[in-house]
């Protein structure tokens, strides 16, 4: 583990919120109902729905609220998981999917009912548009767009070319499956908010206080260099920093990393050309592009996957270039800032959630979607503790192998699996 208490890393959303003074790190022996690991959006809302429920929950943070993805990310919430519903179909067969997902609409209807019950202002705007590049991906985005309509209930719109111009005054797509439901948001105010509300119930969070050991048992531990804390039950959320702390979690998942560059300012109207009804966009390739609009009229532009822990070379330049290829009419725009993180993608890009032992808990794998099924996975987890498992048992039931070759092999092996997909991307 890095430094505790490291600073977030720095980008528009760390700039664009209040600064917060350090919350005390753990120090001494301490006993408490749930103890959780991460105070990113899987961790705070695990605690916020337990605190709901009555109970005393510690989260152990190794640096800031939303120090990892939760603050760095696209922000773009959006119904479903990191692959598509034929690939849960696939996995758990078409009844398990279908739960699957609409557990999923319930996510974005919890995440709705959160902004406005504990009134986290995060900047929310409704609309998401997954955009096709290639005749394979619209094709593909149809079918898909059938499949939902048919067999699970959710019916999207399909704008053509000409449609989706008169939204997005990009080129570059051939049309649009356009998601009311799904949205955007601030992702580090949100983090906050939750952070605030579960306070509000008497969570206690300590930050600057990595953990260093699960010792699991009949109340199991965490430790940290300076405490304990034994728990009833204790929650992992630590995304893709666990670094030893569960080695059989950490195999079933790689650490991919993804960027975004927020553009200068472009003032209100050049901004709202862009994107006339300020709706999230993404396009479907694997290395994709992923944008929106900052409530101060930026360009907010994610992509560029990397394989290496190393941020890429010239990734300014590089970010600069696809918002360009995306918005010509930008040409003369630069990117004041570019920051990245890492994803936590599975093998099979499904959500992996469950329990490492009876009380012992966990989500990860959230695969690049994690903004509304983080705060799913957090309440599943709350209810399961609670005694009502129904609802992880249908995520328990998705079979999840491990990156072969362990740590060394793990990389390799996924970038030349990913630069087939690059490939079949660019032949359309
Ligand atoms: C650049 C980027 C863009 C993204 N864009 C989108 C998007 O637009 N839409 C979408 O749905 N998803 C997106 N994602 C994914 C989404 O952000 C994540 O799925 C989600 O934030 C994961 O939340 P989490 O709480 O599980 O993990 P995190 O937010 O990473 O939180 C884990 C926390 O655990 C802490 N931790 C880890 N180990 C320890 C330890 N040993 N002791 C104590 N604390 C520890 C970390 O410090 C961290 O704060 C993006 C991710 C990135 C990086």
């Amino acid at each position: 583990m890095n430094l505790p208490g490291q600073a977030h890393a720095p980008s528009w959303y760390a700039d664009s919120v209040p600064a917060s003074p350090l919350r005390t790190p753990l120090r001494g022996d301490h006993a408490t109902d749930v103890c959780v690991l991460g105070a990113g959006y899987t961790g705070l809302s695990a605690a916020l729905s337990l605190a709901e429920r009555g109970y005393r929950v510690t989260i152990l943070e190794a640096h800031r609220v939303g120090w990892g993805a939760s603050g760095r990310n696209g922000g773009q919430a959006i119904v479903g998981y990191g692959c598509e519903v034929d690939t849960l179909e696939r996995l758990v067969g078409h009844a398990d999917a279908r739960r699957l997902f609409d557990f999923s609409r319930d996510g974005m209807a919890l995440l709705r009912h959160r902004l406005q019950h504990y009134a986290i202002d995060c900047d929310w705007r409704d609309g998401h548009a997954s955009v096709p590049i290639s005749l394979r991906q619209e094709k593909t985005l149809r079918q898909g767009l059938l499949t939902l309509a048919e067999r699970y209930d959710y019916p999207l719109q399909w704008w053509d070319q000409v449609a989706l111009r008169t939204q997005l005054d990009s080129p570059r797509y051939r049309g649009a499956m356009f998601d009311a439901a799904s949205g955007h948001l601030h992702p580090l105010a949100y983090a906050q908010g939750l952070a605030r509300a579960a306070e509000g119930l008497g969570v206690v969070i300590h930050e600057a206080s990595p953990v260093v050991e699960l010792v699991r048992g009949t109340r199991p531990q965490l430790r940290t260099a300076q405490g304990t804390v034994s728990a009833g039950q204790v929650v992992i959320a630590g995304n893709a920093w666990l670094q030893g702390i569960a080695p059989e979690l950490e195999s079933r998942i790689m650490p991919v990393g993804t960027y975004i560059g927020a553009s200068e300012v472009l003032g209100a109207a050049r901004a709202r050309s862009l994107i006339r009804n300020d709706m999230a966009v993404a396009d479907v390739s694997w290395a994709l592009d992923y944008f929106k609009l900052s409530a101060d009229h930026r360009l907010l532009f994610g992509g560029r996957a990397s394989y290496s822990a190393l941020p890429p070379p010239g990734l300014r330049g590089v970010m600069t270039r696809r918002m360009h290829q995306v918005f010509p009419q930008l040409a003369d725009v630069r990117m004041d800032q570019v920051w990245g993180g890492y994803v936590d993608i599975t093998r099979n890009r499904a959500p992996h959630w469950g329990r490492l032992t009876p009380n012992v808990y966990f989500a990860q794998g959230f695969s690049g979607h994690g903004v509304a099924a983080t705060g799913l996975a957090g309440a599943i987890i709350a209810e399961a503790i609670a005694g009502q498992n129904e609802r992880l048992d249908v995520f328990e039931r998705i079979p999840h192998g491990r990156f072969p070759g362990g740590k060394l092999l793990r990389m390799p092996l996924l970038v030349a699996a990913m630069s087939w997909y690059k490939l079949r991307d660019v032949v359309g």
